[in-house]
């Protein structure tokens, strides 16, 4: 046995794993000059492309765009003979590659790590590898890949088969020929949906053992597309750009077509262009919210069903492959050549292992809960342990004698998929929380491989000697990465990008959904602020940065930019009369929220003025009373009516069960304070009245508003305690404005470019109030009495300039010693909470607030 050398090879950086990711790693920590080495398991480079050489493997990107960009001159040598490259070509690609860049000489192969310790008094990692080596390095770099652990199989008596076993992760170099023989096949992922059909072709009976359908569409494989081609040849640079500014690293354009109004004949028509044009990216974009919508996903799934139904001749075989199971999209659609097709050949099976599971793999076949089958050959094509299976393969040991494993038994935790805490200078390639396997690879490889570049350039530079993410930075990531997935139907689905596959592994949505555009923008934005996130240390100090890249919801930040892009004038500079047109045109486009039992407009007859009234009640029997909810709309005490605010209305009845009254209240300038005020009270004073005729029960009614609505419920509570009366069960306010002091923080921090601004605030309360109004208790309901008022939810939004208000209340009536409910709408903006249909992280927001408003009424649950 080998002894291990007394003293390790020093070199500045290690790089475990010789593919796309440790090749060009490699090349560009030679730029730096800095000293480098490889080590690599395989005895080729080639990653993926080396190992997985089953018939029929290709890339599922057209290789126009699966392919470095970095080497302009590479690109003009080398020329890709189909859309979608077959294994070895890829192979010789990354050969050719490695050759080109004289990389071999600093790989070392057939070797592999096998540990890795940070010594901090050092500053250095120390790792073992499969030879006996240590290696001393200051950077530590894992390349090894998000599919490179193949998964092994969990089935009863696997090692008993006495036949041969593939997998096709680890295919025999010299092939197979299965020309005669009787063969199964477990698993239909991606590779099972491109082997079966070749398989077919030479064995004498084909089994195919399917636990979960998968969606595919023809690859519709030939010569490289000839427009994309002519793009490239046009202009590489510019097609290169845009490929790394697109949301999945091929550039194309985003539709803004939604599934629900689309007309059927556009429907079918877009469906069947991307069926024909046989591209992941281009399936995925039928509609542009068949990710999140489940309608939508559904219009593309049955149409891919029809397909299959149309393609195989068998119904029973038919519907068995269809997948109902899953959201299109949730697991990785694949790609095929004829997969469908092969069904209908006379020697091809198809076992349902839904009906019939296996029991056992026995000494000559599978036996399952009905039948036995006999085999000369068993194909495995269970896949991987995504993601994080080669990372914590390494026993990887940080600062804290923590191992990476122990660490990430709760669940993967990194800072933007690079680094994670506790492990400084140990860099992951496409690691979890980067978009990586639900990107085109090939950008995602060479945008981390960059940025990692660039951060030991700056360190250099810097005369700086670590780095390692803060416990803020990665948890802020962490919610990013989780937030960004909740808003689709992704988490719903076991896919492996959850980590379903692999018995025991933690649920987590792996990769970062929010786009490759979206993350190269959040990774460029931390280097450009100096790191944040970071620590930073060498000889001369220590430095950071702390803070959070990434806190607002993605939906939310989509909508901001949306209407940024529109270019509108600040509706302060309008007239409240032009200001109250723009809102009701806006609110024409937007969905109309949940459906409810009966909607009815009315009028209360007041002595200053008849207030127009809508009554929402839920669906059920509408003699049954329900508790009572009074209901006043946003906009600044100058806009808003019963239109504006009806979705959230719905939404609110829908949720509670209660019967919500919304009230249109008179608005300023042509009626200004105390109007508002007065009419909310009385309106309040008018529904306790007649709270029997309004479907309502007497004694349970509660008041509830938003912006400037929240404010005037908030007095009308007042008002209703001084004048002993309607008794009011409870008071939710959203995101209210409670007070004329527009000192708090929150209108500096968020002052400006999340819609409701603060010169906007200033624009309403000139309309409403006149300055010496503005410490009546009536407009600034934090500066009154609080004793005694009804229990209160109050919501408040992070990036609000009112947040402060919201806060201060809650506060202030605590110490009234009324009851509070905070409901952090984290992540979200002033209008953000109140758009339903639209936001979709604000749903569990007003799902919060509907529980704390049914709450008031302790007889009642809420619906949802
Ligand atoms: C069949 C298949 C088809 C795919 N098609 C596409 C596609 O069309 N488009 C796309 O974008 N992506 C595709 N992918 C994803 C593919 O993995 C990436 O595109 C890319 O090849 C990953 O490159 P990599 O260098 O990061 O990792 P890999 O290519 O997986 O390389 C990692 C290397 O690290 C080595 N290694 C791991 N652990 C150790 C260790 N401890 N010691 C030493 N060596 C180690 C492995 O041996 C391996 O060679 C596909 C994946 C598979 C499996």
């Amino acid at each position: 046995m080998n002894q291990p050398p007394s003293v390790p090879e020093h070199v500045d950086a290690v790089v475990v794993g010789a593919g796309f990711s440790g090749l060009y790693m490699l090349y560009r920590l030679r730029q730096l000059g800095l000293s480098a080495k490889v080590i690599e398991a395989a005895d080729d480079v080639g990653g993926t492309w080396y190992w997985n050489r089953y018939p029929g493997a290709r890339c599922d990107i057209p290789t126009t765009d699966y392919t470095f960009s970095f080497d302009p001159e590479l690109e003009k040598e080398w020329t890709w003979s189909e859309k979608y490259a077959t294994q070895p070509e890829i192979l010789d690609y990354l050969r050719f590659v490695a050759d080109r860049h004289g990389l071999r000489s600093d790989i070392e192969f057939s070797t592999a790590v096998t540990a890795a310790r940070w010594d901090e008094q050092d500053k250095r990692w120390e790792l073992s590898t499969s030879g006996g080596a240590r290696i001393s390095c200051r950077f530590y770099i894992m390349a090894t890949g998000c599919l490179s652990m193949p998964k092994q199989p969990d089935i009863e008596g696997a090692d008993r088969f006495a036949g041969p076993v593939y997998f096709t992760s680890r295919w025999p170099h010299e092939g197979v020929d299965f020309t005669g023989q009787r063969v199964a096949v477990i698993g239909t992922g991606s590779s099972g949906i491109q082997s079966i059909p070749l398989i077919a072709r030479q064995a004498s009976a084909l089994t195919v053992f399917q636990r979960t359908p998968n969606f595919s569409i023809p690859a519709r494989n030939g010569p490289a597309p000839a427009d994309r081609l002519e793009r490239i040849a046009q202009d590489r640079d510019a097609y290169r750009h845009d490929a790394r500014w697109s949301r999945g690293g091929v550039p194309i354009e985003p539709t803004d077509v939604l599934g629900g109004t689309a007309s059927p004949e556009v429907r079918r028509e877009r469906f069947e262009a991307a069926w024909e044009q046989g591209e992941l990216f281009g399936i995925l974009n039928v509609f542009a919210d068949q990710g999140v919508n489940p309608a939508t996903n559904e219009l593309v799934a049955e149409m891919i069903r029809e397909k299959i139904r149309s393609t195989v001749t068998d119904p029973a075989t038919a519907e068995a492959l269809c997948p109902k199971d899953h959201y299109f999209g949730t697991k990785r659609p694949c790609l095929d050549t004829g997969y469908f097709e092969t069904y209908n050949l006379p020697h091809v099976r198809l076992v349902d292992l839904r009906r019939q599971p296996i029991v056992s793999i026995t000494e000559d076949g599978i036996e399952t809960a009905d039948e036995s089958f006999a085999f000369d050959a068993i194909v495995y094509a269970t896949g991987f342990d995504a993601m994080t299976g080669a990372l914590v393969a390494v026993d990887v040991t940080g600062r804290d004698g923590t191992s990476l494993e122990a660490k990430w038994a709760g669940r993967p935790s990194t800072y933007l998929g690079l680094m994670t805490t506790g492990f400084p200078n140990f860099f992951m390639l496409t690691g979890p929380g980067s978009p990586s396997v639900l990107s085109n690879m090939a950008v995602s490889i060479e945008q981390h491989v960059d940025w990692v570049a660039g951060c030991l350039k700056d360190l250099r530079d810097q005369g700086l000697e670590t780095i390692e993410p803060t416990a803020v930075a990665e948890a802020g990531w962490n919610q990013h990465v989780q937030d960004c997935a909740a808003i689709t139907l992704h988490p719903t689905a076991n896919s492996w990008y959850m980590g379903a596959n692999v018995p025991g592994k933690p649920r987590f949505f792996l990769p970062y959904i929010g786009g490759v555009d979206a993350y190269r923008q959040a990774c460029d934005d931390v280097a450009a602020q100096g790191y944040l996130g970071f620590r930073l240390a060498g000889p001369g100090g220590e430095r950071c940065q702390d803070g959070v890249i990434r806190s607002m919801q993605p939906d939310v930040a989509m909508v901001l930019e949306f209407m940024a892009s529109l270019g509108l004038p600040p509706m302060e500079s309008l007239s409240a009369e032009d200001a109250r047109a723009f809102m009701a045109a806006a609110a024409e486009t937007r969905p109309p929220g949940p459906a409810v039992g009966e909607i009815t407009d009315g009028v209360i007859p007041l002595p200053a003025a008849d207030l127009p009234y809508r009554l929402y009640r839920p669906a059920g029997p509408a003699e049954e009373p329900r508790p009572l909810v009074v209901y006043f709309h946003g906009g600044g005490w100058v806009l808003g009516n019963l239109d504006s605010d009806d979705p959230l209305c719905r939404d609110l009845c829908a949720r509670t069960g209660a019967v919500v009254v919304s009230v249109n209240y008179r608005h300023a300038p042509e009626d200004r304070f105390p109007a508002a005020a007065e009419d909310a009270f009385a309106a309040v004073q008018w529904a306790g009245a007649n709270a029997i005729e309004l479907g309502g029960i007497p004694g349970q009614l509660a008041v509830a508003g938003w912006s400037a609505g929240a404010n005037v419920a908030a007095v009308a509570c007042q008002l209703a305690r001084d004048a002993g009366g309607p008794a009011i069960s409870g008071q939710l306010l959203i995101c209210p404005v409670v007070d004329s002091d527009m000192t708090r923080p929150s209108y500096t921090e968020n002052g400006d470019g999340y819609i409701l601004t603060t010169p906007l605030m200033r624009w309403f309360w000139d309309y409403y109030a006149d300055p010496a109004d503005r410490t009546d208790p009536r407009l600034a309901p934090l500066r009154g009495n609080l004793d005694g008022l009804p229990s209160a939810a109050i919501v408040t939004a992070d990036f609000d300039p009112l947040r402060d208000d919201g806060l201060a209340y809650a506060r202030a009536l605590t110490e009234a010693g009324v009851p509070v409910r905070l409901i952090r709408a984290r992540g979200h903006t002033h209008t953000s909470v109140t758009m339903v249909d639209v936001v979709i992280s604000s749903a569990p927001v007003r799902a919060e607030m509907a529980a704390a408003l049914s709450a008031f009424f302790p007889a009642t649950e809420p619906v949802t």
